[in-house]
């Protein structure tokens, strides 16, 4: 197996304002930058961008952004265009977070445009996908992983996956206190890795697959030591910055 860098990034989602993200985010860094195997990525709300984009210069820290429109300008008020995040030295940009897919109508079809987006510009995408409780319960997790997965691989090619990351989300998990087992979790991300494998072996192979939903400080290790699982995608957690720094320590 190839040994993959682990990846861990911090969703802060719709959270915070500049007096709580400053203290968080020094705090952060004070942590991180004592030493990690982890490549570790913070994606502050939007509108603090900036302000994140200029304290993370010269650190070890990545920026990254929740979402990025499929349009590359024009009349789409609100949304936020790919050109302008490459303003900003943004690395990674997550695509198609479960919130968007369900609260916000984003379909395979608009997540595979987004991605296709991102790799196109130079900037990393961090796909997520994951099944509803509903879904795993009808035992159709790999049918739903398999279609979010393959709508992708068709618009984009397998080799956009060269530097994008992908998260299982499962999202009976996502801020619900409820984690996936290690071995639900390890099951689901193999399965991802061969799926992709059926088109390109070595990509596969080098993929980093994190996993997202409900990880904290006391069930970060368990999960990081499964074998295809390379990190998290981290939401809660990763507001308090001494229960993230210990995710990304548990990340070896
Ligand atoms: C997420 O939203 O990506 C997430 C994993 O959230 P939480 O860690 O809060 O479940």
């Amino acid at each position: 197996m190839t040994n993959r860098r682990p990846f861990v990034a911090a969703n802060w989602k719709m959270n915070g304002n500049l007096a709580s993200i400053r203290p968080l985010l020094a705090d952060i860094l004070a942590g991180v930058q004592t030493g990690m195997n982890a490549e570790v990525v913070i994606c502050p709300p939007y509108i603090y961008i900036d302000e994140i984009a200029l304290r993370l210069d010269n650190t070890t820290i990545g920026l990254g952004a929740q979402n990025v429109s499929h349009h590359d300008s024009g009349a789409h008020t609100g949304e936020v265009a790919i050109g302008m995040l490459q303003d900003y030295n943004t690395g990674y940009v997550i695509i198609g977070h479960s919130e968007r897919r369900m609260l916000y109508g984003e379909t395979d079809g608009i997540v595979a445009e987004k991605f296709k987006k991102v790799v196109d510009s130079g900037l990393k995408p961090i796909l997520c996908v994951g099944e509803t409780l509903e879904q795993r319960e009808a035992d159709e997790t790999e049918e739903v992983i398999a279609r979010q997965l393959d709508t992708v691989i068709d618009n984009a090619g397998v080799k956009s996956f060269a530097k994008a990351v992908i998260a299982y989300e499962p999202v009976w998990a996502i801020g619900t206190g409820r984690t996936a087992t290690p071995d639900q979790a390890q099951e689901v991300h193999a399965f991802i890795r061969l799926r992709l494998a059926r088109h390109d072996e070595e990509i596969a192979d080098l993929l980093r697959i994190v996993y997202g939903g409900s990880v904290k400080a006391d069930n970060a290790n368990e999960l990081f030591t499964m074998a295809d699982i390379d990190g998290g995608l981290i939401g809660g957690a990763s507001l308090i910055a001494e229960d993230f720094l210990s995710i990304c320590q548990a990340a070896i």
